[in-house]
């Protein structure tokens, strides 16, 4: 056979070549038959072959068995001749029958193809076998034209004995069981191969390829009901996908009988169930009638097969169930949190239970709502996770419960419909007797799969109490794990949250090169509020900023609180594409609609807040919030209600804080503060009047240090509540001793914003002014205009407290702040110390000049004080002098000095027969003069 193949040519292999599927085109024909005849020896060799080859190898079982099907031989050469010949349809051929046993057989080619001698000879032995098939002896063929002799046809014709004889039906039946032999083989090789096949499609797709090549039809399907375990119904040879399908649907309708439009069809069944049909399909319905016997043997194989694989799907499923128990639990053994418990169940609910498609939804128990937390055979148009229904009104909680689609109604029915699902049951999880979610299976064909029975009770039941505690497990971890990560009060991330998902937006930011923004917000004043309504108060309105700064959020933000009036908003993407800062200021717009709180229904609350803003182009987290914190510092100390960015300056001015911060501490309890005062007084006369009392530090290496580098860092760690109560104390007393030796003059004590923010101010003034005894009335306190103003509703209840006890107020540093001085008017000021940059530039400009004189006329109308501060020339007292201006201080006339050196001053002056302190104004004006020797008095 191989030398034919090499000889012909030919690259197909046998197989190939031996299947009734396989065409071959006129060359190819040619080059075989040439080719056996080389090797065989002659073309007239071919004869034989034709003859006898067929029958004597059974390697052509279908179509000899056909052939013998019809009956006889004048039934085939009949068929010939009609042209239902479909072995060659290049070769046209007709036939006659000239009597009992003779036959005229013509065949020509059409134009274009040339006759050769191997065909001739060929076809001679197969119109030789025909009634050789039958058992027909006396065969004779002889060839009258032939178009290689240039003859319109080539002509056989064939004689036969047509007696019917014992001789002839015994080798009928010789050949007939040879035929039924080749196909007993190919029905051994089929089970054969279904023995060891391991998987039900590749052995249903064997049954059927085998069935096509022992039975003749030009097509097979295998149509099977759906079974619960396999996908795929339809099997098929010789159609297209689609048409399969039509047919096993039209079929598998139709309850009985076997008829089927152009085929036959039988019944798949075995002793356990009836699976489906196997159906035959072919046009010529005579070949057709003499397949049903053996399309039912192979449908009986495909019974067997399909019991057993049902045997063994059966095992497999029960040890798949094991299994997927077994490792359900070891899976909800292991800490999770309660929605990967939700998806693990769902997983395993389908491998436990005989089901399609299985949920587990999850009870919002304030809603009335279960979430749907995990899915398993749905697709995601059917259901998507997180989606509410509304179970518990629509009923669904409750005992477990088996649900057909024909009996349900409402949304349960809809959502059924939905997903396709014909029956289902559902059961309650439940955790300390409260249902705290659903478990649900459900299939999408033969609905009984769920009729409740004592065994998917049992099973259903196991699941659910192994998901009740694995869930109660969850849920606790989930809520540990939540305190853990979040601020009790508000709910929000807590700082090691927000500093986690810092990180990730970090690492998204370097990776993606994305922008994304550290808002470091900080409510201005809070205190107050908690001072003011209490604590209730003060939580209300933290969970109320808390809710305005998440409305202005986008989907991707993460807000946190770090404590107290502190949160950290980390933005990314679309929040921040038009900037951070707009960001930023959309969050302080948003922050200053007033407050309602329900702790103080009466008084709507009014917030700023300052916002220190950081690009997230910074290595750790760490670093990210600390510069998002020293912009924000930045903003509070540039007078808050505001956002600022953070710049690089920020972060060295912070080093240096820290480390005089430090220094600070120790300075305290090392007691190296100490005090120096600066003489104030009246304009007219120069008469000293009453001092300043300016902090100073003496630093053990760098000596004197000035308050305008540790003021601020003390206001910014709060320890100028401390060192100011101390500034207080120290300064009454020295007054108070002053006034004991007969020198009672005025003490001005510098307040900063903290201390005024504090609650202990009225207290620690009463308490200074107790333990010195001085008397009240000497006492001013100096407080900025924007102190004040950062929350003019406490500092009018502060300062009034503070006027009670009969101490003066004065406003320091007077026209740098923002605010109008008729506003200031509502509180109970009595001076109004004009900042000294006016003063110095007097000499400056006329225009300078006019902002004074309106300074001084304001303080005038409004019935205050007026002091400027920060005289230095002479010819700026002349001119404040004939402004009128109340009273000055500056270093032409005193800088600040120690306690002995005021009495050192103070003695002269009442040597030079002036009087000091507040008995003495306007008696000795007119000695002003004699004054001089005070200004080299040193600070
Ligand atoms: P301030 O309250 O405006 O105090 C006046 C400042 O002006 C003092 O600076 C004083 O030395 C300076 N000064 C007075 N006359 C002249 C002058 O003719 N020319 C010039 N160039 N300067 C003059 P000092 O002592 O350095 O204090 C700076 C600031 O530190 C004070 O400004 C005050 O705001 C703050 N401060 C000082 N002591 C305390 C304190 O005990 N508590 C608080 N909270 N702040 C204090
Ligand atoms: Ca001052
Ligand atoms: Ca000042």
């Amino acid at each position: 056979m191989e030398q034919l193949l090499l000889l012909a040519n030919e690259h197909r292999s046998l197989n190939v070549l031996m299947d009734d599927a396989s065409w071959s085109s006129y060359g190819q024909v040619r080059a075989l038959l040439e080719a056996a005849a080389q090797l065989l020896g002659g073309a007239e060799k071919l004869a034989d072959i034709g003859e006898h080859a067929a029958i004597a190898a059974g390697s052509m079982p279908d179509s000899t068995g056909a052939m013998q099907d019809l009956g006889s031989p004048d039934a085939i050469f009949t068929q010939i001749g009609a042209g239902h010949n479909g072995i060659t349809p290049l070769l046209e051929t007709e036939t006659e029958q000239c009597g009992a046993g003779d036959w005229i057989i013509r065949s020509r080619f059409p134009v274009g193809y040339e006759a050769f001698p191997e065909l001739c000879w060929f076809n001679v032995g197969i119109d030789r076998l025909i009634p050789a098939l039958f058992g027909f002896a006396d065969i004779e063929t002889v060839e009258e034209t032939c178009l290689r002799r240039g003859d319109e046809w080539c002509t056989v014709r064939v004689t036969y004995n047509d007696t019917d004889s014992i001789g002839r039906s015994m080798s009928f039946l010789e050949s007939r069981l040879q035929v039924s032999n080749s196909r007993l083989e190919a029905f051994q090789r089929t089970v054969a191969e279904l023995v060891s096949a391991d998987d039900l499609d590749t052995v249903l797709n064997r049954v059927i390829e085998s069935a096509a090549h022992a039975a003749r039809a030009s097509a097979f399907v295998l149509a099977l009901d759906p079974l619960p375990w396999s996908a795929r119904s339809v099997y098929f040879q010789g159609l297209e996908s689609a048409d399969a399908h039509d047919v096993a649907r039209r079929v598998l309708a139709t309850a009985e009988g076997s008829g089927v439009d152009g085929g036959i069809a039988v019944d798949i069944v075995s002793t356990r169930r009836h699976y489906g049909k196997l159906i035959a399909l072919d046009r010529s319905e005579s070949i057709m009638a003499h397949e049903h016997g053996l399309l039912e043997a192979y449908a009986r194989l495909v019974a067997t097969a399909l019991d057993s694989a049902t045997a063994l799907e059966e095992s497999r499923r029960q040890a798949r169930t094991a299994h997927a128990l077994l490792n359900l639990s070891t899976a909800l053994a292991e800490i999770a949190t309660v929605e990967e418990m939700a998806v693990k169940l769902a997983q395993a609910i389908p491998l436990v239970i005989d089901c399609d498609r299985a949920l587990v939804l999850l009870v919002d128990a304030d809603a009335g709502f279960a979430r749907i937390a995990g899915s398993q055979g749905f697709d995601s148009r059917q259901v998507i996770i997180g989606t509410g229904l509304p179970l518990v009104a629509e009923g669904w909680i409750g005992e477990l419960r088996f649900h057909e689609l024909d009996h349900t109604f409402g949304g349960q029915r809809s959502f059924m419909q939905r997903c396709g699902i014909r029956s289902m049951v559902s059961l309650p999880m439940m955790v300390d007797g409260t249902a705290v979610g659903i478990l649900l299976a459900g299939v999408t064909s033969r609905p009984e799969r769920l009729e409740l029975n004592a065994e998917l009770e049992q099973r259903l039941r196991g699941l659910a109490a192994q998901a009740s505690t694995a869930l109660r497990n969850a849920a606790l971890v989930e809520q540990i794990r939540h305190q853990a990560m979040h601020d009790s009060l508000t709910g929000l991330p807590n700082r090691n949250l927000l500093m986690d998902r810092a990180e990730q937006m970090l690492a998204r930011s370097r990776r993606d090169s994305t922008a994304s923004a550290a808002l470091y917000v900080d409510i201005d004043g809070f205190k107050n509020v908690n001072d003011m309504f209490g604590h209730a108060a003060g939580d209300q309105l933290l969970c109320a900023v808390a809710v305005r700064l998440m409305e202005s959020m986008k989907p991707g933000d993460t807000l946190g609180r770090l404590g107290g009036d502190e949160f950290i908003l980390l933005a990314e993407g679309e929040s921040i594409s038009d900037g951070a800062d707009q960001l930023a200021e959309r969050l302080l717009v948003a922050l200053r609609e007033p407050f309602h709180l329900a702790a103080v229904p009466s008084h709507p609350i009014e917030l700023t807040a300052s916002i220190g803003i950081a690009e997230g182009n910074r290595m750790t987290a760490s670093e990210w919030l600390r510069d998002a914190d020293l912009a924000l510092y930045r903003g509070k100390t540039d007078g808050r209600d505001r956002h600022v960015s953070f710049v690089d300056e920020m972060q060295t001015a912070q080093i240096d804080r820290l480390q005089i911060q430090d220094k600070l501490r120790r300075a305290q309890s090392a007691e190296e503060f100490f005090l120096l005062f600066q003489p104030t007084f009246q304009l007219e006369n120069r008469i000293i009047t009453g001092v300043e009392a300016l902090i100073r530090w003496r630093h053990p290496v760098d000596g004197v240090v000035m308050p305008d580098t540790f003021i601020p860092v003390l206001e910014a760690s709060g320890m100028i509540v401390d060192v100011g109560r101390w500034v207080l104390r120290e300064a009454c007393r020295q007054a108070a001793r002053w006034a004991s030796i007969g020198w009672p003059i005025d003490m001005a004590v510098n307040l900063s914003a903290r201390q005024l923010d504090h609650e202990s101010l009225v207290d620690d003034v009463r308490d200074a002014l107790r333990t010195s005894g001085l008397d009240s009335r000497a006492l001013t306190l100096e407080i900025t205009e924007t102190a004040v103003m950062r929350d003019p509703v406490r500092s009018l209840q502060i300062l009034t407290e503070i006027r009670d006890l009969g101490v003066r107020l004065a406003i320091d540093d007077f026209g740098t702040g923002y605010s109008s001085l008729a506003y200031l008017q509502q509180f109970p000021i009595d001076t109004i110390k004009i900042d000294r940059s006016f003063i110095d530039r007097i000499s400056a400009s006329d225009e300078s000049r006019a902002l004074v004189h309106t300074l001084v006329q304001l303080g005038k109308t409004l019935g205050l004080t007026t002091l400027a501060e920060g005289i230095e020339t002479n010819h700026q007292l002349e001119f404040l002098q004939n402004e009128h201006c109340d009273s000055g201080q500056g270093y032409l006339v005193a800088r600040p000095m120690t306690a002995p050196d005021v009495e050192a001053l103070l003695s002269r002056q009442r040597a030079a027969g002036l009087s000091s302190g507040r008995s003495a104004c306007r008696t000795d004006r007119q000695r002003l003069r004699h004054l001089d020797g005070s200004r080299s008095a040193g600070g």
